[in-house]
């Protein structure tokens, strides 16, 4: 039988309060500028902040951009949107979920800020853009795991987006942007190697993640996983109410923003 495992609740994360309050502060405020988590594998991280992404309202995207540019921002729109618009086809709107991407350690730099393809561009006139990691993780989160094993040159290049919210790939005087506004998410281990400190001091917060030592707390965190495993869809219909109950606290606190 294979039906849809529904996502584990945000509510549902035992302990973690740093790294859950420094999630929240980023989503009500992406100015906070990331996170990085320090700690121990296996320790819920990758939990958190994926059910956080479900928690979370969706988004009003323009329909079928790749890159998900935003419609009521017409400022920050990528190349292919102001092209639409300069033909004079409306940008109709979508709602979409956020989305989660996982930056793997091994990515190239074509791999994170995508290519064009010159050819293309040269021979037909036509700017033909493969969208990288920075493309996917629009108006979403990117996750990486162990931050601190990417090269420093990546590592640059993800937080100077992250700085500038946008992309611009530039070859041979062709030059393609898209929007790349996003949450960044590190995480490393720091028995695994250092990260250099003009980097660690470009992420906005830094949590300190340990393992959950209380014996009620560490229970409560096997019962929580065993009622999950069990049947998901009664175990998240279970916090349905705390969840939207902070869902509508985010959306109160952005809404104070601005
Ligand atoms: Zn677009």
């Amino acid at each position: 039988m294979t039906e849809r495992k529904y996502p584990f609740p945000f509510t549902a994360v035992v302990g973690q309060e740093d790294l859950k309050l420094a999630l929240i502060l980023n989503v009500i405020d992406p100015k906070v500028g990331g996170v990085l988590a320090f700690g121990e594998k296996g320790t819920a991280k990758s939990t958190a902040v994926r059910a956080l992404a479900e928690l979370l309202p969706e988004i009003a995207v323009v329909k079928g951009c790749r890159f998900r540019c935003d419609p009521a921002d017409p400022s920050s729109l990528c190349s292919e949107c102001r092209e639409k618009l300069a033909r004079g086809a409306p940008l109709e709107t979508e709602f979409v979920k956020m989305r989660v991407v996982d930056l793997p350690v091994s990515a190239t730099e074509d791999r994170v800020v995508g290519s064009l393809d010159i050819e293309q561009a040269i021979q037909k006139g036509k700017k033909r853009f493969e969208p990288g990691v920075l493309a996917e993780a629009n108006r979403g989160i990117l996750y990486v795991d162990e931050v601190n094993l990417l090269d420093d040159h990546i590592v640059d290049l993800l937080l100077d987006s992250a700085a500038m919210g946008v992309n611009t790939v530039e070859r041979e005087g062709v030059s393609f942007s898209h929007p790349a506004r996003f949450l960044l998410v590190g995480t490393m281990n720091p028995e695994e190697g250092e990260l250099r400190p003009q980097l660690l001091d470009r992420f906005g917060l830094s949590v300190r993640i340990e393992g959950v030592k209380e014996p009620e707390k560490r229970v409560q965190i096997v019962k929580y996983r065993s009622a999950y495993d069990e049947d998901s869809q009664a175990f998240s219909e279970r916090f349905a109410p705390e969840e939207r109950a902070l869902s509508n606290k985010i959306d109160r606190a952005r809404g104070a923003l601005f």
